[in-house]
């Protein structure tokens, strides 16, 4: 087996790549492709591998909020958002052989374990691939903070922040902006200074204080095998 640039790594999987082109919901495919390749990587690298997966293809705290409805309310039912998710993740990973669990921040004793750092750990240890679900369990926080958190609680080598439609970070919205820059690297200080789109304020906060590296990239690029070869893919924000 390779050794990968990091022993053991968490990849942020937003919301949004599940839905593939429609925008909303869950597209089989897109959940395969990418569930295919992270098998494909913890057969060929010798790799902890945890996830944490979005929820803003089927809801967003804020979305609730705009339409007037009580924000912590609004959130709670984006953290049940990322349980389907993970649901359907695990039961794609497991379809192609990879063994799994699914840890909730919010209690669901049916279809998921609670979120238990150590049995996390262990879980890793034995070759599982754990996938986070629930968010952190708190309103007005993202999945982006609760990747940040849990990689830290594991003692991950890297965040790998999967992105939909784009391959790294720039310095302003190539979208919109024909002058924006391409950032091959960046520092922490300089993603909150000038308000980059990486991750919001809090998770990359956290990221700093403890000096986590975040590897930004194309979810959709087929990249996960190079970031762990240790090739220069995407934006590595440290
Ligand atoms: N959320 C929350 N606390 C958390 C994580 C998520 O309240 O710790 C809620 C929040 O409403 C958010 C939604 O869950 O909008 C979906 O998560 P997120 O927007 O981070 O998903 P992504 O953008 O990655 O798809």
């Amino acid at each position: 087996m390779a050794e990968p640039r990091w022993g053991r790594v968490l990849i942020k999987l937003s919301g949004e790549a599940f839905a593939g082109e429609a925008g909303f919901g869950i597209d089989g495919e897109v959940v395969s492709s990418i569930a295919a390749e992270i098998a494909d990587v913890k057969q060929r690298f010798d790799v902890d591998v945890a996830v944490v997966v979005g929820g803003g293809n089927i809801w967003r705290g804020m979305t609730g909020e705009g339409a007037g409805m009580d924000r912590a309310q609004a959130d709670y039912m984006g953290m049940l958002a990322t349980i389907i998710n993970g649901l359907a993740l695990q039961e794609t990973l497991e379809r192609l052989g990879q063994p799994t669990r699914v840890q909730t921040a919010i209690q669901m004793a049916q279809v998921a374990e609670p979120y238990i750092r150590r049995r996390a750990i262990r879980h890793l240890e034995k070759g599982r691939v754990v996938i986070f679900v629930g968010g952190t369990g708190n309103p007005f926080m993202t999945t982006d903070t609760t990747a940040a958190l849990r990689a830290v609680e594991i003692d991950a080598g890297a965040i790998l922040m999967g992105k939909n439609g784009t391959d790294g970070v720039y310095s302003a919205d190539p979208r919109v902006d024909p002058d924006a820059e391409f950032l091959p690297e960046v520092s922490y200080i300089d993603v909150l200074n000038r308000g980059l789109k990486v991750m919001d304020s809090t998770a990359i906060s956290l990221c700093m204080d403890n000096a986590l590296p975040i590897c930004v990239f194309d979810l959709m690029g087929r990249n996960l095998a190079a970031i762990l070869e240790g090739d220069t893919v995407g934006t590595l924000v440290s």
